[in-house]
Parts: C-alpha cells; sequence; structure tokens
C-alpha cells in the first residue's frame, strides 16, 4: 500500500494547511487573527466550487461554508450537507483559503492576491479535469475566465452565464449582502438557479 505521503496531492493539501505567508498582514488586520487555511479538495472532484475566502464563522470552523452563505450556496445547487461535503465528489476552493479579517470599519477585506498566486494554479493542476466548475464572486471569475471577459464586473459575467454553461456556471457571491442584488436582478433565479440545479444533479448522478 503506498504511502500518501507520497501523494503530491496530499504533499500540496499539508503544504498549504501549514502555509503562514499572510502572517503579518493578518496581525495587522482589525481581528489580528493568524493564518488558518481551510483546505478541502482531492483530485477527481466531479464538482469545484471556486470560492472567494472564508469568513469569520469558517475560520471558527474550519471547514468551508458552514455559515448562512453557505446554505444559500446549497439551495442555489440542490445539494444537501451530506453531498456538499463529501470531498470526493465536491472540491472547494476559495481564491483565498484563509479568513482575510475585516478592515476598521468591520468590512471584508478581500482574499490576499498572493494566496492565488502561491496555490491556485497548482491545486487546479492537482485536482485534475472536472465535469462543472461554479465560480462564486468576482475575484473567482477573473482569475478562471479572465479580465477581459469579466471586465464588465459581477452582474455583467453572471448575465452572461449562457456563453459558459453547461461546464461552467459564474455566480454572485451568497452572501446577505447579496440580497438586494438579487431582488434587482430576478432572471437569477428563475433562469440560471434551475438550469444550474439540474446540471449539478445530472454531475452527481454521472459515474
Ligand atoms: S491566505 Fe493563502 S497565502 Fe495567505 S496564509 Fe492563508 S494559505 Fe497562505
Amino acid at each position: 500500500m503506498s504511502d500518501p505521503s507520497e501523494d503530491p496531492a496530499s504533499t500540496l493539501v499539508q503544504a498549504i494547511s501549514a502555509c503562514q505567508l499572510c502572517a503579518p498582514d493578518f496581525a495587522a488586520t482589525a481581528t489580528a487573527h493568524a493564518p488558518r487555511p481551510v483546505v478541502w479538495f482531492r483530485p477527481g472532484a466531479r464538482l469545484l466550487i471556486a470560492g472567494q475566502a472564508p469568513g469569520a464563522r469558517v475560520h471558527a470552523s474550519g471547514r468551508p461554508f458552514t455559515d448562512p452563505s453557505g446554505d444559500r450556496l446549497r439551495d442555489w445547487l440542490g445539494l444537501d450537507e451530506a453531498v456538499f461535503y463529501d470531498r470526493a465528489r465536491v472540491a472547494i476552493v476559495p481564491m483565498a483559503f484563509c479568513f482575510p479579517g475585516y478592515d476598521a470599519k468591520g468590512a471584508d477585506l478581500p482574499p490576499p492576491a498572493r494566496c492565488g498566486a502561491t496555490w491556485h494554479a497548482r491545486v487546479m493542476a492537482a485536482l485534475g479535469p472536472r465535469r462543472l466548475t461554479v465560480l462564486v464572486g468576482g475575484h473567482a471569475h477573473r482569475w478562471h475566465l479572465g479580465r477581459t471577459t469579466c471586465k464588465g464586473g459581477v452582474t455583467a459575467t453572471v448575465a452572461r452565464w449562457r456563453d459558459f454553461a453547461p461546464d461552467v456556471f459564474p455566480l454572485p457571491h451568497p452572501s446577505w449582502r447579496n440580497t438586494a442584488w438579487l431582488n434587482r436582478n430576478p432572471w437569477f433565479a428563475a433562469e440560471l438557479l434551475p438550469e444550474l440545479r439540474q446540471r449539478v444533479a445530472e454531475v452527481m448522478r454521472d459515474d
């Protein structure tokens, strides 16, 4: 039996889990926290959820999307927690693995660009081919689709979802802060979400 520590993906998971590159930056935030990478992927997953960065609740739990954003995202995908957290089928890879902290006004800081630059391409290579990629928020849109494609911003990119389906779906962030956005863009729930749920169900059903 092979030693899992020799598996390149396991080695990468261990390296990210031990990463402290942002420690000085996080120590200087209003939250003054230490890095806690939330790493949740395994090669062979058929669905990739490419997200933004953990929030404070996920920083505490060490498990991705254990917050109201996660509840809304699971509803959008039509997945229960058992499947959502099945790493054999679902990989959850944010643009930053750690909670970036709050600024002095209590607003979320953006994911540190150093995390995406250091790890994201290596994780994508380790994951291998996916059946479906769901891009959550503008940072993931820009990395995976390119800045030129996303130059109109999140609303314009999500509105073009048919250009990327059925293999890629760009979504807004499921944060409560985007509830007004959802109300302003009813086509998202009426048109995109039914197609997304159908596609997720197909991908989860196939062997
Ligand atoms: S955010 Fe990324 S680069 Fe920064 S400490 Fe965490 S894992 Fe390392």
